[in-house]
């Protein structure tokens, strides 16, 4: 089954990559929302929140680790972030391999729509 970001992460096509080690990568969201929007994503595949296992905490915690650093890299860890995961149909998940979004550099309402 082929998945987009899985080709991201394997280097089959190419993202604007900001950050990454052996367990994550990030990169500029194609379609940002804010000034600063980053795509933060494991490197091995998971669909859904919903897949999610006691053998990928430490990954989960990867994926927060890195935005703290994009954070720090962008200049916005003062000023402030948001990060935000998707799960299926409501919630409006497109990409069907789990991603933490960075979204910075503007005001950021609350509630989300
Ligand atoms: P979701 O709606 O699943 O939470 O987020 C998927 C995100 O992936 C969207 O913000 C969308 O703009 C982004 N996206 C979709 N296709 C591509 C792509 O080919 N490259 C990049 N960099 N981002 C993509
Ligand atoms: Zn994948």
């Amino acid at each position: 089954m082929s998945c987009l970001f899985c080709d991201i992460a394997n280097g089959t096509i190419k993202g604007d990559c900001v950050y990454e080690n052996d367990h994550v990568i990030a990169f500029h969201d194609i379609n940002p929302q804010a000034p600063h929007h980053v795509l933060i994503i494991p490197k091995p595949h998971i669909s859904t929140l919903n897949d999610i296992e006691e053998q990928h905490l430490a990954l989960l915690g990867h994926m927060s680790i890195a935005a703290k650093h994009i954070a720090s890299e962008l200049n916005v860890a003062d000023s402030g972030y948001r990060l935000v995961m998707n799960c299926n149909a409501d919630a409006g998940q497109t990409v069907f391999h789990i991603h933490m979004h960075f979204l910075a550099g503007r005001q950021l309402a609350w509630p989300p729509g």
